[in-house]
């Protein structure tokens, strides 16, 4: 995921809404915790362990076994999308979406998801060493631990709606600026593989979500293709005590997953914070990330699937 070059970031922090952030931040957070912060945490250091998850790799296989292995313990359904994709560079990459089911007759649906991989080097401007790979605790690492969480949750506490929980391959195999083909290849697949029934209502994309200093502005095309659903998520971590951590204002414009659901026709954003100086850099480690900002993101995604019930 990354900004793209031809737009501007939207960088609106006034003095005005700076003010209102300070103020939110003194709120009591009062959550009713169905979701397990702690043992998201868990779901990271165990990702972290299989090393990268770089596609072609026996720890990007590995990894993709033991999400297999623990999303058909937890959902009614699990669904393999299977394919391999040839890259500009000539590389035979072999690649997996999972999609965890619950209810998977219910009309009314929501998906969320997240991508599975991390990234093959740590090319960010900001990175001492452009020839080590990405660890991706938060980039990739967190938005899984959220997604796994929320499975234990509808596990342990069914819904009634439909939920799928879509983990996506490759979305950071490539150079942004050069291969668009080689990124965001597992939502590209996903949303010309649409899976047959009802659409979903909406769709949100956890990604880098579990930094310490947890700070989640509305994203420039979240708001542009689908304003509604960035309102209801906001809104709906505001009235969990949240508005410290989920600020309702734009800031970053960003290239990611959501943008090829969108225009596979699903209502989807992307929940992301973007403002983490290890991005893209061999400083992406598990002392980066907390519990207790994975425990903030869950909460809100737990409820999001609760207030449709
Ligand atoms: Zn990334």
């Amino acid at each position: 995921m990354r900004l793209p070059t031809n737009l501007a970031r939207l960088s609106v922090l006034s003095a005005v809404s700076a003010l209102s952030v300070l103020s939110a931040c003194r709120e009591k957070p009062r959550a009713p915790q169905e979701f397990d912060g702690a043992s998201a945490l868990g779901y990271i250091q165990t990702q972290v362990a299989f090393g990268p998850r770089i596609p072609g790799t026996d720890a990007h296989q590995r990894m993709g076994d033991w999400l297999d292995s623990l999303l058909r313990q937890r959902a009614d359904t699990v669904i393999v999308q299977s394919w391999t994709h040839r890259t500009a560079r000539g590389d035979t990459l072999p690649l997996r979406n999972f999609i965890a089911r619950f209810n998977p007759s219910a009309e009314k649906r929501l998906l969320l998801l997240a991508h599975w991989d991390s990234r093959p080097t740590a090319d960010s401007p900001r990175s001492r060493d452009s020839t080590q790979p990405v660890q991706g605790a938060n980039d990739g690492g967190s938005g899984v631990a959220v997604l796994l969480g929320v499975a234990d949750v509808l596990k342990r506490t069914p819904t009634g709606i439909g939920v799928d929980l879509l983990f996506v391959d490759g979305e950071d195999y490539g150079d942004f600026t050069k291969d668009s083909a080689d990124v965001l290849i597992g939502s590209r697949y996903y949303g010309a593989h649409q899976l047959p029934g009802p659409r979903p209502l909406y769709a949100v994309l956890f990604d880098l979500v579990a930094d310490k200093d947890l700070q989640i502005y509305q994203e420039g095309n979240s708001l542009v293709g689908a304003p509604e659903v960035v309102e209801l998520v906001w809104d709906t971590a505001k009235s969990l005590g949240y508005s410290g951590y989920f600020i309702a204002s734009p800031r970053h414009t960003l290239i990611d997953d959501h943008i090829q659901l969108q225009k596979a026709g699903i209502r989807a954003i992307d929940v992301v914070d973007f403002d983490y100086p290890a991005w893209h850099t061999a400083d992406d480690t598990i002392d980066k990330v907390s519990s207790a900002s994975l425990q903030v993101v869950g909460d809100v995604a737990v409820a999001l699937v609760r207030r449709e019930q």
